[in-house]
């Protein structure tokens, strides 16, 4: 029978991860390029269209074997017309992506929100394959929600559902990205972590950040988790704070949706699961009804970058009816 594939490009804030993949193999090239930040919608396209060229090289397959290109999107899009609205981290707005990249390329061009893309990676594929309702819950620079209700994503009416990170939950908290005050990511992501430690180790407060990201070094998770291993003890507390806080808010979303898994994944998470999720559990345990608590299990990302590649898989077999 006739081998078939899909290529996956998972388009991220920081770098663009694209795979040649299908459900026997798994991902058999892969590409990581960094993001073409500020680039025109041509640019986009163009290197776009570079990446396919080069998975298939790699992998030396036919091109007639390739049945889609999807792609993950972080900002608001519609699936079915395949217009990106607005993906701010890329600088897109009003982007018909689909439509201009099906114009260079023989097949058929999917697009889907890189977190929606990563629940279904992780529903299909990974730790959450037995879940019927689930919630995924990426925190790194932001926080990106998705749901997964009787085993199908949930888009909601224009495609938004998910946005767990700008849940408000103090209405005098820091400013957010999005312009309001006191949004979930705006409180717990890693950037917001990052921001309060480094606001106390100017007021003198004691830290090995300053040395672990000595000179200028910008704070990502890995230098968080040296930081734990080392016990220092204001890291500690910001992210137990932060931990409580996620907790809290994956209590609030349990108790109205009842889910059966939830998935933290992101860098933060990544780096720092071991240390972070006893602390998010006990904080959610005191916050959930209890009756909720009995049938949900929080776990990790088993998958890591990878998730959202295999969430493509998914979406060809949604949209297109296919088997990969
Ligand atoms: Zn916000």
């Amino acid at each position: 029978m006739e081998k078939k594939y899909i290529i996956s490009i998972d388009m991220g804030g920081t770098k663009i991860l694209a795979g040649l993949i299908n459900s026997e193999e798994g991902i058999i090239a892969r590409v990581k390029n960094p993001t073409i930040a500020g680039g025109s919608q041509k640019e986009y396209i163009i290197s776009l269209v570079k990446i396919i060229n080069s998975l298939i090289k790699e992998a030396g397959i036919k091109s007639k074997n390739i049945k889609a290109v999807c792609l993950g999107i972080p900002g608001s899009l519609n699936p079915y017309s395949g217009v990106v609205g607005l993906a701010p981290n890329l600088g897109l707005k009003k982007f018909h992506v689909s439509e201009k990249l099906q114009e260079k390329i023989p097949f058929p061009v999917l697009i889907e929100n890189d977190v929606n893309m990563g629940a279904l990676g992780l529903k299909k594929f990974g730790i959450a394959k037995k879940a019927k309702n689930m919630l995924a819950v990426f925190i790194g620079t932001g926080i990106g929600g998705a749901i997964i209700l009787d085993g199908k994503i949930y888009r909601g009416t224009s495609y938004a559902a998910g946005e767990i990170g700008h849940m408000i939950i103090n209405r005098e908290g820091p400013i957010c990205g999005c312009g309001k005050k006191g949004c979930f990511e705006a409180v717990a992501s890693r950037a917001s972590i990052v921001r309060d430690i480094l606001e106390d180790i100017k007021s003198n407060k004691k830290s090995i950040i300053k040395k672990l990201s000595f000179p200028n070094k910008p704070v990502k998770s890995r230098i968080l988790s040296q930081a734990v291993k080392a016990n220092d003890k204001l890291t500690i507390k910001h992210i137990s704070k932060a931990c409580e806080v996620i907790g809290q808010v994956l209590a609030n979303v349990a108790n109205l949706m009842n889910f059966d898994t939830i998935v933290l994944g992101g860098g933060l998470i990544e780096a720092l699961d071991k240390f972070m999720l006893p602390i998010i559990k006990k904080s959610f345990n005191e916050n959930v009804l209890k009756d909720i608590a009995k049938h949900v299990e929080i776990v990790s990302n088993d998958l890591g970058d990878d998730a959202a590649l295999y969430g493509g898989i998914a979406l060809a077999e949604e949209f297109l009816s296919i088997k990969v």
